[in-house]
């Protein structure tokens, strides 16, 4: 089965490139927060919709007009996709999974996207629109034999680093299938916990970092705005974060990677991120956002590997019910770590037993799916086992 794969290559542009790809994603984030500001005035102001096509034929006029001539010194193709990535921004919108789109600010991530007519691939270098010498790419790891890349993105992160994501379509073997199967939960002292007891992600391997990121952020927001010290403040941050960014991913793609390796069906809390819960402390955010981040790659790789996830809806009690006996808590508070339930006295910890109701759960709601569930993702909420989609 042909699936799409994106790899990602640290790229040291030329002073030339790097002046073309600020200009470029300068105009990105233009047109995005353009569009953004025309889709939100006409559905407040008229209550209408508009479209990729309607923004598109628009920018086209915009184009026209003397005063944002500017835009047509870069290569028009990353305007159009900076549409369509808005299009998707809306779209994850409306289907929950994502907060009212933001505009894109200068200090943020900046990227653009070119098609491929918008790039050269000739099987070895890669050359954007609108640039002469090819991009100096470090290939940490080879590119599939005979791969045609169908889009790529440059990046250029807070700290300053330029990375592209090159998107290829290539076959995946699914793994062989396997009965075994397991529940992860997100866990308070480990990354996560698994309902065999396994604890995975010791906290101390990513507590000196944040400890750093704290401080730098704290020295951040003493200098002065606009002040040249502050920049470098911001800077600092920048890269602390990158670095905590970078570990965790990498973090989570070998253990992502490795459940679905050694399971059939996968069973996780679902933390949508518009139930996430503003929290102020650190740690906590990070951990959310790697946990997101954890379950869209078991989600993918679930798919690329013919293996099945299940989503549980995150106000299930999988915490405060006693996996034993089914009891369930009034309350239990972050800082308690183990109980013994009050109505059958076994003692739990208190992630394991999370993770054990979770798997638990999962399967029943999985089994309720039956055979018509395709690899991928299971959406959950236990108590209303989730009917085939199509109508009977
Ligand atoms: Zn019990």
């Amino acid at each position: 089965m042909k699936q799409k794969r994106a790899y990602k290559y640290r790229i040291y542009p030329t002073d030339e490139q790097k002046q073309m790809l600020a200009r470029t994603f300068g105009c990105c984030r233009f047109v995005y927060n353009w569009a953004l500001r025309q889709k939100t005035d006409a559905f407040y102001n008229e209550q209408r919709r508009l479209y990729y096509k309607d923004l598109s034929e628009a920018l086209t006029q915009l184009k026209k007009q003397p005063e944002y001539i500017w835009l047509s010194l870069v290569s028009s193709v990353p305007l159009q996709q900076a549409l369509r990535h808005l299009d998707k921004a809306f779209l994850n919108f409306f289907e929950g999974r994502a907060e009212y789109p933001k505009f894109k600010k200068r200090h943020n991530q900046q990227s653009a996207t070119y098609t491929d007519n918008a790039f050269r691939w000739d099987g070895h270098s890669l050359t954007l629109a609108k640039m002469d010498e090819s991009l100096d790419i470090v290939w940490s790891r080879p590119l599939p034999d005979g791969a045609k890349p169908s889009s790529i993105t440059i990046t250029k992160d807070c700290a300053n680093r330029y990375f592209v994501s090159i998107l290829v379509e290539e076959d995946i073997a699914r793994l062989p299938s396997t009965d075994t199967s397991i529940g992860a939960d997100l866990g308070l002292k480990s990354f996560v916990v698994l309902s065999d007891g396994e604890a995975v992600g010791n906290p101390k391997f990513f507590h000196k970092d944040e400890k750093k990121l704290a401080k730098a952020q704290r020295r951040h927001a003493k200098k002065k705005k606009g002040s040249k010290n502050r920049e470098k403040a911001r800077k600092k941050v920048a890269k602390i974060h990158a670095r905590i960014t970078d570990r965790r991913r990498d973090f989570s793609h070998k253990l992502s990677t490795r459940l679905i390796r050694e399971n059939q069906t996968i069973c996780v809390e679902d933390l949508a991120v518009k139930n996430m819960v503003k929290n102020h402390k650190l740690s906590k955010a990070i951990s959310d956002v790697s946990w997101s981040e954890f379950v869209s790659q078991l989600e993918y790789k679930a798919k690329w590997y013919g293996r099945h996830l299940v989503k549980i809806d995150k106000w299930y009690p999988s915490s405060k019910r006693c996996f034993d006996c089914g009891h369930i808590l009034d309350s239990l508070s972050l800082d308690v770590r183990e109980w013994t339930c009050p109505e059958c006295g076994v003692h739990h910890d208190r992630d394991i037993n999370a993770a054990k109701n979770l798997h638990a759960v999962g399967l029943t709601v999985f089994e309720a799916c039956g055979e018509a569930v395709r690899p991928g993702a299971v959406k959950a909420k236990p108590g209303t086992p989730q009917r085939n989609r199509k109508a009977s």
